[in-house]
């Protein structure tokens, strides 16, 4: 597929009815006050997930000018998204994963969280240093994550050119922590 212009408007309108139309929202999970967006609805259907994948690269795509050498996807749903955004870019994928889960040598990036901290890690040698790298997630809230993932990225030596999340909820202050453009389909 080309992605030399940008999408259409009216198509994409209706794409977000479809996407909202299959996000379930789970009050106070995981912990009182949150309000989770269960996509696992938008996973199932083929025809919903791909249609997604394809906006979210024609979007990322006709915005940057160019094509990305890699999406990183930050674990776990950010694998589900991201590999199959790098399938529909026809370029690799790398996983940004959870401390302790990588086995060999790795750059690691601690963030914190509401309550505590947590880290991050990719493989040192999961790409080639200087590559441009489109880092990918289900759902944006803070930027906390996404923030470390860029940071993680840099650590590495290559260059992180933006995010990509099927899902932006808007009203977090820190979300100007995030300098580099945000590619999303839906907002709340
Ligand atoms: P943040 O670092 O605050 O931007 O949070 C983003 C990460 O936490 C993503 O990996 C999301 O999957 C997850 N997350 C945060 N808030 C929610 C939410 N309301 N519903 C679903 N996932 C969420």
């Amino acid at each position: 597929m080309q992605y030399n212009s940008t999408s259409d408007l009216t198509e994409n309108a209706e794409l977000i009815k479809r996407i909202k139309s299959a996000i379930v929202d789970v009050p106070d999970y995981p912990k009182k006050g949150i309000m989770f967006k269960d996509i696992t609805g938008l996973f199932a259907s083929h025809q919903l997930f791909k249609d997604t994948i394809q906006a979210l690269a024609s979007e990322a795509v006709s915005k940057l000018g160019f094509k990305p050498d890699y999406v990183a996807g930050i674990e776990a749903r950010g694998f589900i998204i991201g590999t199959a955004l790098a399938d529909e870019l026809g370029i690799g994928f790398v996983p940004i994963r959870k401390a302790g889960k990588l086995p060999r040598d790795v750059v690691s990036e601690s963030y914190e969280l509401e309550y505590g901290k947590a880290s991050i890690e990719l493989q040192r040698d999961a790409m080639p240093q200087g590559s441009r790298v489109l880092i990918a997630d289900d759902l944006l809230a803070t930027g906390g994550t996404s923030s470390a993932a860029e940071k993680l990225i840099r650590k590495q030596g290559s260059k992180p050119i933006g995010f990509a999340f099927v899902i932006a909820l808007s009203g977090f202050a820190s979300r100007n922590i995030l300098k580099l453009p945000i590619f999303k389909i839906v907002e709340y």
